[in-house]
């Protein structure tokens, strides 16, 4: 029997996710149209929820001859006010978040000097702009009028908010003057609306029932509003599951089940509640390590205890596994997760629209490992608004392009080399070098300019491109013809064509998209966000020419808030979805996998210093807000409800990182209750066509195998080999025996020989003893990628020190200094900006607490250079480098500091074999800074790791021992042969170096090895 179908009143419908309760309102509204019974009007939690819920009526109906009326609580009211909130030719239009947060800035804009002045440095962010929004939206939920937040400010003695009351006022008129309406204030007036008798007899004409979809996911307004709309004894259903109510940030909260209970009394009597205990998707193993996480939950805030209980009593009725597994670190949980989901796709038959990955944070989490998934083949569908279009690697490029263009065309070294190496530019690594060897044999005066200023100088048209240099000359011309556009007064969207179109790039993207090869994912996303950016561009309201380009380019690099609904369309079911837990609410698969649950993400229960917290504000007084402990609750939940969307196999990951690094999985993932298993490497599967070629090239070479095994998978390989595409490129390139590393003959190992003294900085001979390889293609090939957001911080923190330990700069100063530059760092999300930025004031307030306790020291400089030549066996290297800080100690000695960013801390032991610090150590010794402290001895060196903290509340220290105390590390003879471990260390990246031999050496390094993808130490190619 169908509870809700029966239901003459007021009726709760309780029960955790997938007990069927939406099952049950959309077949008791295809009962009501089947019998021809008068309708039910039905609110679903959102636009998506409630077109899947229409179509299902219908389906369950069996005909369409009444379409069911299923709507948001948004859509609803905005039909009210249509109706009968105005004149007919006056109806509000509606605000979108972003241009209600773009018109509250310009309001704020005209608001200088009317805040209170500890405010004045908030005023202008746009962070500001959108916790106003967010407070606005709060006071209406909760039925706030601009004076009631006046007097609530002034009661608290806040007159911060005392000002926002006069602001929202002022909003709240223009709006209104411009017939214009945000989702708040429209739910406030339906909900004015619906106390006449008028409107609410014409709002439930021919309206049998009412039933409402996730009830506790209602803000106080949307509840407010439903009381008001339904009669009393009037068939109204509500279903919920307060344990999987995520919406507290936007006001909802679990409490609402409880809240129907006291509103929707009939006749005195309480309304009737059906709790829903058969859990039809999961298995009895699942429901009951969601168990555990709910019981943490506490006691549900339900009428009864008895209920509570029934409640929180699931039966399982499904099959499904689920699987808690922790890797190593992030990439190999990509590789996991892809190799998982390419099993279910090839080995069980599962369709990738099947399959989700959720995660908590969309725009920490969800660009990396969609892009990762793309990069092994995962078909994946995003939802545009969850990655900024600025991060999408296609868009990258033509953005730069662009900036340039803007500028008159005419690129920097960095820029043009970021260009060049672009899917725009077309170059690698290597044919950028010959490019540059190039430019410089064609012009005699060229000899002494670096070949990153020639090729930028060429780019750029300020120079000439030697004949032959084609692809060049077409960027030059493309760059050229887009800059003429903006400075003729075009669009941004004209030169962003001029720079696309003009390039094989969009072809070749548009090949591999319909080869369906390894490649094709990534070539489809890739043209998704190409397509975005154009859209975003053809919708611009930037004003032509240059301030036009400046104007569009900070639309899309601020494109902050989720809400491009032209981009959350996008999404077709064909592909894996990535997505956030908050957005998989009322979706399941057969297969999903919850990634990357780490402690410090899951809960994230940071408080990112709001001037206005929403949460603060209730109905009679400004609260304290949410504690810790409702946050860690609200965050619980949201895990529980991620949990929960698998109807058939679970699998949870996270990153458990080896000793001394912070990463662990998340208490929730204990809180399962499940065995954890560590997987350290994706098992070995031959599901690509890459992996399959690598294995029979493997099984080819085997000199082990029988040689019927050797010659059949020859034969298979040549077969590949042949094989072609439409465009008649080969689909297995790496099948064929020409392309093998291992047989070409090596180029030559006498030429790179460097002949007289090398010299050596410590960053270069550190980053030779870690990995030959990686240093070559790094440093020496240019193959790094451009410098992230933590490079550059680490910079911008040890300039600070720099010019406070020269006693440039106090306190106050160091912050402006950071406040100046921290605009212009390129962090991928302005949450990291945020927690960057107090991280960093941390380390200053930390490096000056330090600099404090070293007053008396003996200071002999900072960032002292030096360059001295150094005596070895084998022949002299020259060391140049710059020493953080110099100290005296009181026996005459000199004692190096270096001060660190890192967000890592090194062992001891491996302190005293830092070579890096070594090499300072070695350079007093050899008297570099014999002019400041002639005769001194090394007396040690210390790192200062600004980051981190120790018990004193000054950054952590650690000591490497003088080379006099410790000349020698161990016994091992080739160490013992010269006169300290560092002249050794220092004689082996010199040896490297002579020999030109630039081989792999795998160890912790290849965890963050930005050319490990290419490496045959890590991915076990053969070569
Ligand atoms: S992956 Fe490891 S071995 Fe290979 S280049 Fe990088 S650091 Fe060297």
């Amino acid at each position: 029997m169908n509870v809700v179908a029966q239901a003459t009143g007021p009726l709760l419908m309780l029960g955790a996710a997938g007990t069927g309760k939406t099952t049950l309102l959309a077949q008791a509204a295809a009962d009501r149209l089947r019998e021809g019974r008068p309708p039910a009007l039905i609110f679903a939690a959102s636009r998506q929820a409630a077109s899947e819920l229409r179509d299902r009526i219908v389906r369950a109906c069996g005909q369409t001859m009444l379409a069911p009326r299923v709507l948001t609580i948004h859509a609803f009211c905005l039909e009210l006010v249509r109706a009968f909130g105005h004149d007919e030719d006056a109806a509000p239009a509606l605000l979108t978040a972003p241009e209600q947060e773009f018109r509250i800035r310009e309001l704020l804009a005209g608001w200088q000097g009317r805040w209170p002045a500890e405010l004045a440095d908030a005023v202008g962010t746009r962070a500001f702009a959108a916790q106003i929004r967010a407070v606005l939206a709060r006071a209406r939920q909760l039925g706030l009028d601009p004076t009631d937040v006046v007097g609530l400010g002034e009661a608290a003695g806040e007159p911060g908010w005392s000002s926002l009351g006069h602001f929202m006022a002022e909003y709240l008129d223009v709006l209104d003057a411009e017939a214009r309406l945000d989702y708040a204030e429209l739910v406030h007036r339906a909900r004015l609306l619906v106390e006449r008798d008028d409107v609410r007899r014409a709002a439930l004409q021919g309206v049998g029932a009412v039933y409402v979809d996730e009830w506790c996911e209602l803000d106080p307004a949307q509840i407010s509003l439903v009381h008001a709309l339904i009669p009393e004894g009037f068939p109204l259903v509500a279903s919920a599951d307060p344990d999987t109510a995520i919406y507290r940030f936007r006001g909802a909260h679990p409490r609402a089940a409880a809240e129907f209970v006291r509103l929707f009394r009939t006749a005195g009597a309480p309304p009737a509640i059906e709790v829903l205990t058969t859990v039809w998707r999961q298995s009895a193993g699942q429901v009951a390590a969601l168990a555990h996480l709910r019981r943490r939950l506490g006691a549900p805030a339900l009428e009864g205890v008895e209920v509570g209980r029934a409640y929180r009593e699931s039966r399982a009725e499904a099959s499904g596994e689920i699987e808690v597994w922790t890797c190593p670190d992030e990439a190999t949980q990509s590789r996991v997760i892809a190799g998982e989901l390419r099993a279910a796709h090839l080995d069980q038959g599962m369709a990738w629209g099947d399959m989700a990955v959720l995660v908590r944070a969309g725009r920490r989490q969800i660009p990396m490992l969609a892009r990762e998934l793309s990069d092994a083949g995962i078909p994946v569908e995003v939802a545009g608004d969850e990655i900024g279009l600025a991060e999408e690697l296609a868009v990258r490029p033509l953005l730069l392009a662009l900036r340039v263009a803007g500028r008159g065309g005419a690129p920097d070294p960095d820029e043009a080399h970021r260009l060049l190496l672009s899917g725009w530019g077309g170059f690698d690594a290597v044919s950028i070098r010959r490019l540059g060897r190039r430019l410089r044999g064609a012009d005699p005066d060229a000899v002494g300019v670096p070949a990153d200023a020639l090729i930028a100088q060429a780019l750029g048209g300020l120079r000439d491109i030697p004949e032959g240099e084609d692809e060049l000359t077409l960027r030059r011309d493309l760059l050229a013809a887009a800059a003429a556009i903006v400075r003729a007064g075009g669009r941004p969207e004209e030169a962003l064509w001029a720079l696309w179109s003009g390039t094989e790039w969009p072809q070749a993207l548009r090949g591999e998209a319909l080869a369906a090869g390894d490649a094709s994912p990534r070539a489809h996303r890739d043209l998704d966000a190409v397509t975005a950016l154009f859209a975003l561009a053809a919708d611009s309201v930037a004003p032509p020419g240059s301030e036009g380009v400046r104007w569009f380019l900070a639309e899309v690099t601020q494109q902050q808030i989720p809400a491009d609904s032209q981009r959350e369309a996008a999404v077709f079911g064909r592909g894996v979805r990535v997505l956030t837990a908050h957005r998989a609410k009322g979706h399941h698969w057969p297969f999903v996998v919850v990634a990357g649950a780490q402690e410090g993400i899951w809960p994230d229960v940071q408080r990112h210093g709001s001037v206005f917290d929403p949460l603060r504000l209730t109905s009679d007084l400004l609260g304290e807000g949410v504690s810790t402990r409702e946050l860690v609750a609200s965050e619980r939940r949201l895990f529980l409800l991620a949990c929960s969307r698998a109807e058939g196999r679970l699998l949870v990951t996270a990153v458990e990182g080896t000793e001394g690094e912070d990463d662990r999985p998340s208490r929730f993932v204990t809180e399962l209750g499940r065995q954890v298993r560590t997987v350290a490497t994706p098992e070995p599967r031959l599901h690509t066509l890459r992996a399959l070629v690598a294995d029979l090239r493997r099984t080819a070479q085997d000199a082990a195998a029988s040689p019927a095994l050797r010659s059949a998978a020859a034969r298979r390989l040549a077969m590949l080999a042949e094989q072609r595409d439409p465009s008649g490129a080969p689909l297995a390139p790496d099948a064929d025996p020409r392309r093998w590393w291992g047989l070409l003959e090596p180029t030559s190992w006498a030429a790179p020989a460097r002949p007289g003294s090398l010299t050596l900085s410590p960053s270069r001979l550190h980053d030779i003893l870690t990995c030959p390889r990686q240093y070559f293609l790094r440093r020496e090939a240019r193959a790094d990628p451009p410098r992230g957001s933590a490079t550059i911080l680490g910079s911008v923190i040890h300039a600070v020190a720099e010019r406070a330990g020269a006693g440039e700069l106090t306190a106050l100063s160091a912050e402006e200094l950071l406040d100046e530059v921290w605009a212009d760092i390129p962090f991928p999300a302005a949450w990291l900006s945020a927690s960057e930025r107090a991280d960093a004031d941390a380390a200053v307030e930390r490096f000056l607490a330090w600099q404090k306790g070293h007053e008396h020291a003996n200071l002999v400089g900072v960032e002292v250079p030096f360059d001295v030549r150094v005596e070895l066996e084998g022949g002299p290297v020259t060391l140049r480098g710059t020493v953080d800080r110099l100290e005296r100690t009181p026996s005459g000695d000199l004692r190096v500091i270096d001060f660190k960013t890192g967000r890592s801390t090194p062992t001891r032991d491996e302190v005293a074999a830092m070579p890096q610090i070594g090499v300072y150590q070695l350079a007093i010794e050899a008297g570099a800074f014999a002019s400041v402290a002639p005769g001194a001895s090394s007396a040690g060196a210390s790192l200062v790791y600004l980051r981190h903290e120790s018990t004193d509340g000054w950054p952590k220290e650690f000591r490497q021992p003088s080379l006099s105390e410790v000349p020698h590390l161990t016994q091992d003879p080739a160490e013992l042969a010269h006169p300290t471990w560092v002249h050794h260390r220092v004689a082996e990246a010199r040896d490297v170096l002579a020999a030109g031999r630039f081989e792999a050496r795998p160890g912790p390094a290849c965890r963050y090895c930005p050319v490990r993808s290419s490496c045959p130490a890590s991915s076990g190619q053969v070569v």
